[in-house]
This record gives C-alpha cells, structure tokens and sequence, in this order.
C-alpha cells in the first residue's frame, strides 16, 4: 500500500517526469516559441554540439556530465546491481532536491523549483558523490491552488509522502538524508519535519539544507540586477532557468502580468496564511524584464559551493545519529 501511495502520485506526472529527467541543457535547445508536442520532444532529444553553448557553460558541463565508467548519481539511472555500489560510495548520504508545480509568472515553467534544486543537488553530487533521489514535487504549495496547473497534495500526504519517502531510502541502506528545497513556501514544513524526527527513534538522520547568505555572490548579483523588488519568477529565478533550460523561459510574457506588491492586507507583526494572495496574487514578485543571465551562474555556483561543502562534512559528521541514538536511551 505504501507503494502505492508513491505510484498514485508519480504516475500522473510521469511524461513531465520523463521530460525532466535529463536535467541538463545540454540535451535541450533554446527555443523561444512554443513548439508542437512531436518538435519539442525530438529537439529536446537532440543534443546540441559543444560550439552551441558559451564556454564557460560547456566546461562546466561537460564537466558535470559523467563518464560512462562513474555511477550515475540519479537514483533512477543506477542499476538495481549498481545501487549497492552507490550506498557504499555516498558513505550513507543521498539528497533528496524538492520543490512544487505551480505558477511562477508568465514567462517561467511550473516546474522551476525542482529544475533548481535538481540541477544544483545533481552538480554537488557528482562532484562529492551522494544518491540523488527522483523527482519530487509534492510540496506545500496551498497558496497557488487558484492558479492552473498547480498539484497541492493536502497536509497530511505531504508530509507521510516524505516520512515515508525518508524510511523507503534508510531502508535501501542510507543514514543521512539531506533535503535540498528550491521552494521557498516548503520552508516552515521542512523545518518542522525535521523537528518531528524526535518523535520516534529511527537509525537515520534528516538534514535540511539551509545555505548562508554569500555576501561577495550577493554583492556582485547586486551589481546585475535591473531592479530592486523580487521574490518569485524575479530576476534571480528567471536567470537560473535562462542557464538552465533556457528553452522554457519566455522572455516575451514577463510583462503580461505585474509582479508588484499589491499590499491589500495591511496587519503587521502578525502571520496569517493568506498574506502571500494578498501581496502577490499573480505567483509573481518582482520584475524579471531585465534579467540577466550572469546572475543565474553566480547563484548556481554559488549554492552548488555551498550544497558540496554540507555533503562533505555530512559525510564525515558521526555526532548528529550518535546524538540522536543518546536521546532515545542508547
Ligand atoms: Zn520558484
């Protein structure tokens, strides 16, 4: 039954999924218009030749990519008979990226967030190797349930999904699960899943990714930006897809609707989940006409920087499950 609840909620999604999986632009072409289904799908399988990509973007790919010898670090590209391999290689550690579907302005896909937090998780890993987990993109995302397109699971599914989802990768030989979110409304659920880890003894340990702000990146990202307002499909977000896969960015509809804040609640000091319609009822905080893409390097290098130093020290670290087995008694 467990796995059925995972099967039920994969399964829907399974052609986005597909479409995703090979995460890299390498395999996509910059197209600024929509194309037909059957164009689309054989472009995106063509993979375009080194001399398509500036360079600084082809290097890095190239080094990204792996070599036939390497285990791959998708979880969903290894072999049953590889996996074994890979739980020794991660020493224990497999990364879970996470995001949502919902609406990020006109001009962005639905699926940005884990686009992200894939692109950076599977960069990391390959670098310091870990298992990446498949596609995951159930998430708190309440607030966006007026707009097309967006899954928002209830409460409670989201959150037995990824306990279950947590005890299925500890029962494949994993003790240190590290959740990577590219989904800013997944914070205060991410931090209290973490919280509920307490509640029963368990021989794994989850940790929530939380980069520190990098002051020189911030700086420089400072000097590129057009604007001063973001926050969602803002000039950061649409710069990192424009690296990522620039063929769903649609530079032409950033001005359709408006990413400003239509500040209609006016109660301060207090929280309230409505406050994020009231603001931005668009899914759309900022203005991302300007972007540019430096600025989606810059943030790209800079959390996959941050995202290999916490794999490292995860890796080593053997206080936080010991501490933990203390708590319960041991
Ligand atoms: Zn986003």
């Amino acid at each position: 039954m467990k796995n059925q609840i995972l099967t039920t909620l994969l399964l829907p999604l399974l052609p986005l999924m597909l479409q995703l999986l090979p995460m890299s632009s390498l395999q996509a072409r910059p197209q600024p218009q929509d194309l037909p289904v059957a164009q689309a799908q054989s472009q995106a399988q063509a993979r375009p030749q080194p001399q398509d990509l500036p360079v600084a973007q082809a290097q890095s790919q190239a080094q990204a990519r792996p070599q036939p010898q390497d285990l791959p670090v998708a979880w969903e590209e290894l072999t049953s008979a590889d996996f074994k391999k890979a739980t020794g290689l991660a020493q224990g550690v497999c990364i879970i990226p996470m995001g949502v579907i919902e609406k990020h302005a006109q001009h962005l896909p639905m699926g940005t967030d884990i686009y992200f937090a894939r692109q950076i998780a599977l960069t990391a890993a390959r670098d310091d190797y870990a298992v990446v987990f498949p596609y995951y993109f159930a998430g708190q995302i309440f607030e966006a349930r007026h707009q097309p397109g967006t899954i928002s699971y209830s409460s409670r599914l989201l959150y037995n999904l990824l306990d279950e989802t947590c005890r299925e990768i500890a029962r494949n030989g994993f003790n240190k699960i590290i959740l990577v979110s590219g989904h800013g409304g997944n914070t205060h659920f991410l931090q209290y899943f973490c919280q509920t880890q307490l509640e029963e003894e368990r021989d794994y340990v989850v940790f929530l990714f939380n980069p520190a702000e990098d002051r020189e990146t911030a700086r420089r990202i400072a000097e590129l930006r057009k604007g001063t307002t973001g926050g969602h499909a803002d000039e950061e977000e649409t710069a990192i897809m424009r690296i990522i896969r620039p063929d769903l960015v649609h530079m032409d509809r950033v001005a359709l609707e408006t990413g400003r804040d239509q500040a209609r609640l006016p109660l301060p000091n207090v929280y309230t989940g409505i406050w994020w319609y009231a603001r931005y009822p668009n899914h759309y905080a900022g203005d991302a006409t300007g972007s540019d893409p430096l600025i989606g390097h810059l943030v790209l290098d800079s959390s996959v920087a941050q995202l290999k130093e916490v794999i490292a020290m995860i890796k080593a670290d053997t206080v936080a499950l010991e501490l933990q087995n203390r708590f319960f008694g041991h």
